[in-house]
């Protein structure tokens, strides 16, 4: 089905059958007892978006790492203080936006004592995607940014390459526009091109300002 045509504040590329009502408190709520795929099972707990529900800035991530399973709050960890970093030097205030993931459980394979990180498959995402167009109903951002290519193909659709594409804003929907940049943990995984990807989170963020 496609996404609701009565909301316009909800500028996904891919279908939602169904979005969650209610304040970001209580869709925060719900989702804890979401069963909507199987992912809520092996998890700590569900990891719903955090921050101002006023928010003009959303950020959109892709799935709850080890950090944010056990913590119950997306973006936090080593990936987490890489964004805290980079948000700092862009001169962006963490408090006053609004971060989410695509997918509000962690999937993991367990390796004997060790969780290894999973992607979620697309019908997970498909399913989750409910909370995240919840989520912006809600906030109503002007300025939606997604960190790595599952949230980026999430906002832009399937053909978006993050390689070729980064940091070009494009207009989501009538109110709206968005970006995508880099995952910090893509940046703790880019070895010798760390430092390269990096940089280009950095002015990617700094871009924020000239848009609101
Ligand atoms: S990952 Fe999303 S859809 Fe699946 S159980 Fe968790 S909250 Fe529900």
């Amino acid at each position: 089905m496609p996404r609701p045509p009565q909301d316009p504040f909800i500028p996904l590329a891919k279908p939602v059958r169904e979005v969650p009502d209610g304040s970001i408190a209580a869709l925060r709520r719900k989702a804890r007892a979401c069963h909507a795929c199987p992912l809520w099972k092996p998890a700590t707990q569900t990891v719903f978006g955090d921050g101002p529900a006023d928010a003009d800035v959303m950020l959109i991530g892709e799935q709850p790492g080890l950090h944010e399973d056990r913590e119950g709050e997306p973006f936090v960890g080593p990936a987490g203080h890489v964004l805290d970093r980079a948000l700092a030097e862009a001169g962006l205030d963490r408090g006053a936006l609004y971060m989410t993931n695509t997918v509000k459980h962690f999937k993991y394979e367990q390796r004997g004592t060790a969780k290894l990180h999973k992607r979620a498959s697309a019908a997970e995402q498909a399913a989750c995607r409910m909370w995240l167009a919840a989520e912006l109903a809600r906030v109503r951002p002007k300025i939606v940014i997604a960190l790595g290519a599952m949230a980026a193909q999430t906002l832009f659709g399937n053909t978006f390459r993050l390689t070729r594409e980064r940091g070009e804003w494009r207009q989501l929907g009538e109110h709206a526009r968005g970006m995508a940049t880099w995952h910090p943990s893509a940046i703790l995984r880019g070895r010798e091109r760390s430092a390269e990807m990096y940089r280009q989170l950095v002015e990617d963020l700094r871009s924020i300002a000239r848009q609101r």
